[in-house]
């Protein structure tokens, strides 16, 4: 693969390992990351040590302006975007009626905001190619709803929602647009569990385990790879929603 592709969110869990395995698969990536300097200062040094070089650039991407300067950085320095992994995203247990507007825009804006946002200001490169490959991390709760994650479950069937209605829009364009629906995953995201509560998520699981990180990102190369597949979302749970 020789390909120039931003992982939004790319300081942890998910979006990390999908940035480490791409970068390492000889793709230019721009890792993005917000709070988590350290964090991406240490995924920059560890594939140094292997003498791979990563872009890091920081952007809030819940918000248009750092999201534009984002996909104007790549397209000056690479003068196109192949892939934009839309991976960046919270969480938050709460029940519905102590939800507060600034939870629940704060929730609207990072998950699904910031997809409208990157998606926009990479579409102009990627018509004009005729060729991109849009990549949603959503979730197993966009498609069936949580209990006390109502927000959360809200903001990602709407990225559910736009890869339908993307796939559609972009096709003629030669855009792929699909998105990946994790099940559980270990990473800080889920660090609030206790490993009781962990124990009784495995026995609702068939597989029997949570996920990887690099369950998701195994389906990640395989979908920038492939050519005839899109408005899809993929469930990736171990088969605990069927
Ligand atoms: P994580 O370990 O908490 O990592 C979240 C990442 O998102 C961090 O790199 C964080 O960057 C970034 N991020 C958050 N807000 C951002 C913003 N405004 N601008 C730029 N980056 C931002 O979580 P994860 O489990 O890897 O989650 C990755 C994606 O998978 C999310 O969209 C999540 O909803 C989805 N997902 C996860 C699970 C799961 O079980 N883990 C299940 C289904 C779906 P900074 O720390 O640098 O701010």
């Amino acid at each position: 693969m020789d390909k120039v592709i931003i992982v939004t969110g790319a300081s942890k869990g998910i979006g990390r390992e999908i940035a480490k395995k791409l970068t390492e698969k000889g793709n230019k990536v721009i890792a993005n990351y917000n709070k988590s300097v350290q964090e991406i200062n240490e995924l920059k040094n560890e594939l140094l040590k292997e003498n791979i070089n990563i872009d890091i650039f920081h952007a809030d991407v819940s918000k248009r302006e750092d999201s534009k300067k984002l996909v104007e950085y790549t397209i000056r320095k690479y003068g196109k975007v192949d892939v934009l992994i839309n991976n960046a995203g919270i969480s938050q247990i709460k029940e519905f009626t102590q939800i507060t507007d600034e939870d629940w825009n704060n929730m609207i804006n990072t998950n699904l905001n910031s997809v409208f946002y990157m998606t926009q200001e990479v579409c102009n490169n990627m018509i004009h190619n005729k060729s991109g490959c849009i990549i949603n991390i959503s979730s197993i709760w966009g498609e069936i709803g949580a209990s006390c994650e109502v927000h959360y479950s809200v903001s990602k069937a709407g990225v559910s929602a736009m890869t339908k209605a993307l796939a559609k829009e972009l096709g003629p364009s030669n855009i792929r647009v699909n998105a990946i629906a994790p099940g559980i995953i270990d990473t800080d995201m889920n660090k609030h569990l206790t490993s009781e509560e962990l124990k009784e998520i495995c026995e609702e699981i068939p597989l029997e385990r949570i996920g990887k990180t690099n369950d998701i990102e195994k389906c990640v190369e395989w979908l920038i790879e492939d050519n005839y597949t899109t408005g899809q979302i993929i469930s990736i749970n171990g088969g605990w929603a069927i």
